[in-house]
């Protein structure tokens, strides 16, 4: 028998750690672990990679991930009432789960890790999407990362997803898009979750590209997206004013009319205007 098959149900791993879900730490548990193994299987071959998981709790998803053959899981947990039980799971498994007690906002986990790195998480909201705007904004890329499988709120999930054109496409989805391949791969109901949300989840697997669709500095191009998203409802010819005066000569430089909303303008003609700002 697999030794992590010898593990307690999550449930008695709760009642004997003391887990009660605190509201205040997003602490939304999956208990079911054929839905933890669905979202392993979602991060895709783990054999000869190093996992870095944010949030753990009471390890369902990582024994999925190791279940599924991880190399090395790195697992960054904020609440340290999670750790002893962790600490089951890294005993069923030698040498192949490491736990840190950390806020992952506040933590680099760059140096505890060998490439190829894939990502995966349950997380609160609020820190996943701190957490994904850090991993899809470095300067440099390819980044640390070559894949982030994670769960968000659908209304998230979409966002990342959408096209131009779409009610849902803004600064995420630029940011997801340019330089990566985001993909929506599995809904997820509130009721999967121990305590129920209010709101159902999405699991969206996003793929780093080798190199970035389109040429722009990544700095430049986010504060474009940033003010041009800032007032969607507004023309890019005022949101975009504070930037450069002569907006409207920058604008038709990079095909885009100055009354365009930010919505309907693709990720190609933004990073022209990212370029066109650098060369000015
Ligand atoms: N992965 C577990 C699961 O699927 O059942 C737990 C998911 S629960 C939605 C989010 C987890 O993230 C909790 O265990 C919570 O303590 C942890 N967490 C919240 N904020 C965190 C932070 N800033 N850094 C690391 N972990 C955090």
């Amino acid at each position: 028998m697999n030794t992590l098959d010898t593990l307690p149900p999550l449930r008695d791993v709760i009642a004997t750690h003391g887990l009660a879900a605190r509201k205040s730490l997003g602490q939304n548990f999956l208990l079911d672990l054929n839905l933890t193994a669905k979202i392993a299987r979602a991060a895709g071959v783990l054999a000869d990679a190093d996992v870095l998981e944010i949030g753990p709790g009471p390890g369902g998803l990582t024994r999925s991930l190791l279940a599924q053959g991880a190399r090395r899981i790195l697992a960054v947990e904020t609440d340290r009432r999670c750790i002893p039980a962790l600490a089951d799971i890294a005993r069923a498994c030698p040498g192949r789960l490491e736990v840190i007690n950390a806020d992952a906002l506040q933590f680099d986990p760059r140096d505890h890790l060998s490439p190829p790195v894939k990502v995966a998480a349950n997380l609160p909201y609020n820190v996943g999407t701190q957490l994904l705007t850090r991993w899809l904004s470095p300067p440099e890329w390819p980044p640390f990362w070559q894949s982030l499988t994670l769960m968000f709120q659908r209304e998230v999930a979409e966002r990342i997803v959408a096209g131009p054109g779409n009610k849902s496409y803004g600064r995420l989805s630029i940011l997801a898009g340019w330089r990566s391949q985001a993909q929506l791969v599995m809904d997820v109901p509130a009721r999967a979750f121990t305590p129920q949300p209010k709101v159902n989840s999405a699991v969206v697997h996003i793929e780093a590209l080798p190199a970035p669709r389109f040429p722009a500095d990544a700095r430049t191009l986010g504060k474009i997206v940033a003010s041009a998203f800032q007032h969607r409802r507004k023309m890019l010819r005022s949101s975009l004013k504070s930037l450069a005066p002569d907006i409207e000569d920058r604008l038709h430089k990079a095909n885009i009319r100055p009354t365009d909303r930010p919505e309907t303008v693709d990720i190609e003609r933004f990073c022209a205007l990212a370029e066109i700002f650098d060369k000015c």
